[in-house]
């Protein structure tokens, strides 16, 4: 069997489009769709097809990609009027991107399976700048084999890619992975705040403490936006609010409080409600404002 295949992909924004321009370039034939036909026109300059819904996008597709914003939207694409569900083989599976709830994932999946198409949660980590460069961190849920014939995909737009579990396994390591950053986030906003009022420049502690246990790609990359007061995404605050949402929830559901994810959530609702909902996420910091 050939090792370059026919993919769908759904989901153009900032994570897709370079994502999906890997697979293209990596050789396999790319079938896309968006709602607004004008985002497909950079990838159709490097060779994909255009089509006029997910459902003509999935035809004669062995894998198919969602890499939307929501829960509804992932349903929408794959099992909406429309959607890839209507036109996927038997054998065939469909690798959702996006960040969604553990139990959508499984219900997504249950509904496939009676299609007998596979179904992987595969949340990513590494933001726009892994997308570009091939390095994302892909979470996985869902059956061995279905991940073991996605890998090589995997393989081309990221740096490492785990099964977790069975399906929604990955998003919830993804609930994890937002508690961890938000928390930080709304860490490096305070005390760099600190240092800024203890009259110590917080772009020389942030180089001062990069190479010690607290260097992270957050305090990289987000306590760089938050010192330059540069709030470009990245990653939107409005995405961000909704993967806070669906931890929160996803905790609750088995009992266990998470109070730095209520506090990252109630910072962001702030900073959105002043208008920031389109800005990086690391636009919480704002919050403290005076
Ligand atoms: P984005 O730039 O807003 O892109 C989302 C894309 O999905 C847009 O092109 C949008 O089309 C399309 N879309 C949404 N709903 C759709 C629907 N129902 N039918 C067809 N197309 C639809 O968002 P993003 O930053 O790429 O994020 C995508 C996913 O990855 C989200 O789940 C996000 O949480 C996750 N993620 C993002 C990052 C990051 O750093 N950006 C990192 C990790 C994970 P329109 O233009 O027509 O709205």
């Amino acid at each position: 069997m050939s090792d370059k295949h026919v993919i769908a992909y759904v989901g153009l924004g900032i994570m897709g489009r370079p994502a999906a321009s890997h697979l293209l370039r990596a050789g396999h034939e790319l079938r896309v769709y968006a709602r607004r036909p004008e985002a497909m026109e950079p990838l159709a300059e490097l060779g994909a097809t255009p089509c006029k819904s997910a459902a003509e996008a999935a035809e004669g597709a062995r894998f198919a990609f969602t890499n939307v914003s929501d829960t509804p939207d992932v349903e929408e694409v794959v099992l909406g009027p429309g959607g890839y569900a209507e036109s996927l083989a038997a054998g065939s599976v469909v690798v959702d991107m996006s960040t969604i709830a553990p139990q959508a994932a499984r219900d997504i999946a249950a509904a496939l399976a009676a299609k007998d198409v596979a179904f992987i949660d595969a949340p990513v980590s590494g933001g726009q700048a892994g997308a570009e460069a091939g390095t994302l961190a892909f979470m996985c849920g869902g059956a061995e084999e279905a991940f073991a014939a996605a890998s090589p995909l995997f393989e081309i737009m990221g740096s490492s890619h785990v099964l977790v579990g069975g399906s929604g396994a990955g998003q919830v390591a993804k609930c994890v992975n937002q508690i961890l950053i938000g928390a930080t986030v709304d860490a490096v906003a305070e005390s760099f705040k600190m240092a800024r009022r203890l009259g110590v420049e917080p772009a020389k502690v942030r180089e001062a403490i990069a190479g010690g246990f607290a260097g992270s790609k957050v305090l990289e990359v987000h306590a760089k936006r938050i010192i330059e007061d540069d709030y470009v995404p990245g990653f939107k605050a409005r995405l961000h609010l909704k993967d806070i949402k669906i931890a929160i929830e996803a905790a609750r559901g088995c009992g266990v409080e998470v109070p730095s994810a209520e506090e990252f959530r109630a910072r962001l609702e702030k900073v959105i409600g002043q208008g920031h909902g389109e800005d990086d996420s690391s636009v919480a910091a704002k919050a403290l404002d005076d």
